[in-house]
């Protein structure tokens, strides 16, 4: 009788301790997390805003780095997605970006409600992002190029092309065409819009045709692809370019993979969709890294107007 008291004691001390040691504070608890079983309090242990995980190594990064290194993984260099405004700022000469239209907005031509409405949508997207639309279009300088650049955000509504982005975009084009400028379109995208329907499908064909105008003018149209640029974008402006350039590991596409698969019945090759891929097969001219993004675009547009010259 007595015995079993005594063996009682120590398991209930013991418990008290192991329990001390588990509510970590920030850094000491991810070193003891196989102790706490469950898979529900991992994200807890992060601290939010200071790490990340990197989805291709695994490996945990800090903000910061991040942020230092172009929003690329220091360790594998894994392309993480990065904001109209950051990648703008990363390109062009400080105080050299004129942006253009920048308070263009979409006006629910439609009155399209789903599950949300359209405009809820659109007010929700504008807070969280302080974008209009996702696209942001200007003239800009990058080192001795004075050209007009514009550049998808993926963040907002998924990159989707609208009235207001294919808007935005051909005035851009219109502008380097009259102006006698290069241009460069960034894109990130996941297609049309479905919210305008059959106005979005239109802007393919706008763009596409201010894009003609510009080939015409004999100035240099270079797409960038960065990941994912898929769909009406995809199969309108973005593989207009006379140069078309990829982030590596982009998702590239017309149809989604799972879409083509179930139509043609047919396993699809390993890397299928991929600036990796479409680099192999033809589709695309290069991948450019971002950090070297800058000085690759000065190089080719050097080569672009010494041939005009010439
Ligand atoms: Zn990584």
């Amino acid at each position: 009788m007595a015995d079993t008291v005594f063996t009682r004691k120590p398991i209930s001390l013991a418990t008290p301790e192991a329990v001390v040691s588990s509510p970590g504070e920030a850094g000491t608890s991810f070193t003891k997390k196989p102790k706490m079983g469950g898979g529900k309090s991992k994200k807890k242990d992060i601290p939010s805003g200071l790490w990340c995980k990197c989805p291709k190594c695994k490996e945990m990064v800090f903000d910061k780095e991040l942020d230092d290194n172009l929003k690329t993984c220091p360790k594998c260099q894994h392309h993480f997605p990065i904001g109209a405004r950051e990648r703008i700022h990363s390109l062009v000469e400080t105080c050299s970006f004129e942006e253009m239209d920048a308070d263009m907005r979409s006006l629910d031509a439609l009155q399209f409600t789903g599950v949300a409405s359209y405009v809820s949508k659109l007010e929700s997207y504008q807070k969280s992002t302080g974008m209009k639309d996702a696209v942001i279009t200007g003239i800009g300088s990058i080192m001795h190029h004075r050209l007009a650049l514009a550049v998808m955000d993926f963040s907002f509504l998924g990159g989707s092309m609208g009235s207001v982005v294919g808007e935005k975009i051909t005035r851009l084009i219109e502008a380097a065409t009259n102006r006698g400028l290069p241009l460069i379109l960034i894109s990130s995208s996941g297609g049309a819009r479905m919210y305008e329907g059959m106005l979005s499908l239109m802007q393919m064909a706008k763009t596409s045709a201010a894009l003609a105008y510009h080939a015409r003018a004999r100035l240099p149209y270079i797409s960038v692809l960065t990941h994912p640029t898929m769909a009406g974008v995809m199969a309108s402006y973005a593989t207009l370019g006379d140069l078309i350039i990829a982030e590596p590991g982009a998702l590239i596409g017309f149809a989604g993979a799972r879409v083509i698969k179930d139509t043609t019945q047919a396993d699809l090759p390993p890397g299928f969709q991929t600036a990796e891929f479409l680099l192999d097969r033809g589709l695309i001219d290069a991948i450019v890294p971002r950090k070297e993004m800058k000085a690759r675009l000065v190089f080719y547009l050097d080569a672009f107007l010494a041939n005009r010259r010439a």
